[in-house]
């Protein structure tokens, strides 16, 4: 299975993420957690991205689309890809076509997780996140013991973009810049529609669903 996942920061990509790259044995490639692994690591380029990062605005595309091409590359694709966090621009999109087209891997769907209203602000202020991608809430999803990983036991943090000023700035460029995406893939047909209301199991659910 090829899949994209779709939808602004907040609907809860990672998170459903998770629960699909488990159910359907195949790897979640997530950006964000790629890009803040290289911060962590101090390399070249986490320095590199790192300020555009804090400040909520977008990596530029070359950067991106090195990595996409890179990761795509890796024997784990064999089996099928979830991308989460990319493409977020139209030159990452059509980068991502012909990178897919040289790999033979084309995309099956790309799920939307549509939800854009106010809990976004307050699904990002309350996530808390483990190094190891697992991300959590303090109310909405939170960890069975206070500020550790169920997963890893590791220790979770906020991120530093997590923090009301550039959330409103990641969500402007959402609507700005990755938002005109939905167009882009509504006219080839794969794209489909899922609720992100609600509780996280029930739109597992629907999502499992739309995919048989
Ligand atoms: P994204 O990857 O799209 O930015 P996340 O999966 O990290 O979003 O979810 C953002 C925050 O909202 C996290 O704190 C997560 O635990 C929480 N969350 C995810 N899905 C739901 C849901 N259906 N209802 C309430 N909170 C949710
Ligand atoms: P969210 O939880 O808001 O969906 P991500 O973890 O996907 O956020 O991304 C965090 C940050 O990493 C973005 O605000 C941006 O700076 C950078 N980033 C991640 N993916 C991309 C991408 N495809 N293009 C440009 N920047 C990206
Ligand atoms: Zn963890």
């Amino acid at each position: 299975m090829n899949i994209v996942l779709f939808g602004p920061p907040g609907a809860g990509k990672g998170t459903q993420a998770k629960k699909l790259s488990e159910h359907y044995n195949i790897p979640h490639i997530s950006t964000g957690d790629i890009l803040r692994a290289n911060v962590r690591d101090g390399t070249e380029l986490g320095l590199e991205a790192k300020g555009y990062m804090d400040k909520g605005k977008l990596v530029p595309d070359e950067v991106l689309i090195g990595i996409i091409k890179n990761r795509l590359a890796e024997p784990d694709c064999v089996s099928g890809y979830l991308l989460d966090g990319y493409p977020r621009t139209i030159p990452q999109a059509d980068a991502l076509t012909g990178i897919l087209e040289d790999i033979g891997k084309p995309l099956d769907v790309v799920l939307n997780i549509d939800f854009t209203n106010d809990e976004l602000l307050s699904r990002l202020s309350g996530r808390r996140m483990c190094t190891c991608g697992v991300s959590y809430h303090i109310d909405f999803n939170p960890p069975k013991q206070n500020g550790i990983c169920d997963v890893c036991g590791g220790k979770l943090y906020q991120r530093d973009d997590d923090k009301e000023e550039a959330i409103m700035q990641r969500l402007e460029v959402y609507s700005e810049q990755t938002q005109p995406l939905i167009d882009y893939y509504a006219n080839t047909g794969i794209m489909v529609n899922i609720d992100g209301s609600g509780d996280i199991d029930d739109i597992f659910a629907d999502i499992c669903k739309a995919l048989e």
